[in-house]
Formats: C-alpha cells, sequence, structure tokens
C-alpha cells in the first residue's frame, strides 16, 4: 500500500513536497478578503430576508440549489486541479494546482495551515459576485430568486476549504463532528475514499452532498475520457514528480 492511502507520520511528512509558507503581507490581505466575504454575506442574508420576508414559499429550494451547486462546483474545481495542467502555469499553477497535488501526496500538511491560509483565496473568489449581488432588485420573483441563489452559493463555496481541513482532523469540535456524522457537511470517511489512489471520486469537499450520485454514474472518469478525445490531454500527467518524492520516501521508510 502507498503511503497516499493513509496518514504518514510526523517525521515521514516532513520528507515529502509541502504547502508554500504564507507570509504576513498576503495573510493581512487573506484576513482582508475574509472579513469582507463574511460581511457581505451577513448584509446580504439580513436585507434578503427583511426584504423579500415570506412573499415567496418557495424560496428554500432556491437556497438548496445555490447550496448544491457549491457542492458541485467544489467538485468540478478540486478535479481540475488534480487532474489537468501543470503546476507550472503562470498563477493558478502555484496557487490552485500545486496545494491539490501537495496535498496528495503529504494530506497532513494541510493541517499546518491556518484558517486564513485556509480560507483567503476562495473568499477573493466571492467577493465579487457578493458585490453583484447589490444590483439585482429583489422586488419580482425571478430576480429575487436569483439573489437568494447567488448568496446561499457563497455562504457554501467560502468555507470549501475549512470544511476540507475539517475532515482530514482527527479530533474535530464537537459540533463539527455532529455536523459530520449527520452528513450535513463532508464527512471524514467519505474524504478519505477521495485519498485513497487513484483518486478519482468524491471530489465534492464543500458539503459532500454530490459525491455518491456522481461516484454512483461514474461522471469525472466519464468527464476525464471527453477531455481526452477533444483534447488529447492526458489526465495527471504531471503527478509523477510528487509521487517520486512519495514513493522515495516509502523505499526509505
Ligand atoms: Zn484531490
Ligand atoms: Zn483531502
Amino acid at each position: 500500500m502507498l503511503k497516499s492511502d493513509r496518514h504518514l507520520t510526523a517525521n515521514a511528512s516532513e520528507l515529502l513536497p509541502h504547502h508554500d509558507e504564507i507570509f504576513w503581507p498576503r495573510r493581512l490581505l487573506e484576513a482582508v478578503w475574509i472579513s469582507t466575504a463574511l460581511t457581505l454575506i451577513a448584509f446580504h442574508f439580513i436585507s434578503l430576508t427583511l426584504s423579500i420576508g415570506l412573499r415567496f414559499p418557495w424560496m428554500p429550494l432556491v437556497m438548496l440549489a445555490g447550496f448544491v451547486t457549491a457542492d458541485f462546483l467544489s467538485g468540478i474545481i478540486h478535479w481540475i486541479a488534480d487532474t489537468w495542467f501543470s503546476d507550472t502555469m503562470p498563477i493558478l499553477g502555484q496557487r490552485l494546482l500545486k496545494p491539490f497535488r501537495v496535498h496528495h501526496v503529504n494530506p497532513d500538511d494541510f493541517l499546518r495551515r491556518n484558517v486564513l491560509d485556509t480560507n483567503g483565496d476562495v473568499a477573493a473568489i466571492v467577493i465579487p459576485l457578493l458585490i453583484a449581488v447589490f444590483w439585482i432588485s429583489t422586488t419580482d420573483p425571478w430576480p429575487a430568486a436569483l439573489a437568494v441563489y447567488v448568496v446561499s452559493l457563497c455562504a457554501t463555496g467560502l468555507p470549501t476549504n475549512q470544511v476540507h481541513q475539517w475532515a482530514h482532523m482527527k479530533n474535530p469540535p464537537t459540533i463539527i463532528r455532529w455536523l459530520q456524522s449527520s452528513r450535513l457537511i463532508l464527512s471524514r470517511r467519505a474524504h478519505l475514499q477521495h485519498h485513497k489512489a487513484p483518486h478519482i471520486d468524491n471530489y465534492c469537499i464543500a458539503l459532500g452532498w454530490c459525491n455518491p450520485l456522481l461516484t454512483a454514474i461514474n461522471f469525472f472518469p466519464r468527464l476525464e475520457r471527453i477531455v481526452t478525445r477533444l483534447t488529447g490531454l492526458q489526465p495527471r500527467h504531471d503527478d509523477q514528480k510528487y509521487y517520486a518524492a512519495l514513493e522515495a520516501e516509502s523505499i526509505d521508510g
């Protein structure tokens, strides 16, 4: 069994690829992004509740659609980051692709990242969407539904990496353990399934709700075959350097 299939000892983890260190100027920026995103979500939640009230009784279904979309998008982004392109590509290679690839060969290193490192980038992505909601009128049903959908999507998407990190903790806070065991958020057991090589299912990490259906219909392997047929790209072609480090450590250790 490769060591990617289980958590590594502290010593073994030190020898493997690591996440980039984050220094205080970026931490400060990430703190600004996270607090701005949280403030916008709280503002929209109060404002939409007051302006819509009970006028549209079907609105909870729109919220649910926002939650499910956020979970599905977390799976798509995770799948792209795990599967395609090289970590040498500009900006996204370092910020998006490398963390996911390091994470497969050294999962415990993710636990070193603090709350700002973990959540800052997603906060920066949802802020423009949350700002756009200010231009949506809530007088008529369809625009009101769009506003609720976008805010629900952003509120669920914002803590995606946090939920993912909780799924790696052996002893998360009690309330988080309850949410995980109730399947309201991604559970440790469901996510560890993704960490079994070759890492081709359970990509959704915001809530984990879409994973059973996507796995049952073989969604991501089918999508990979379509992408390869259309573009000629080979999935996970860039993984070798990460797995070489893992295999070397496996032989030595
Ligand atoms: Zn992955
Ligand atoms: Zn993980």
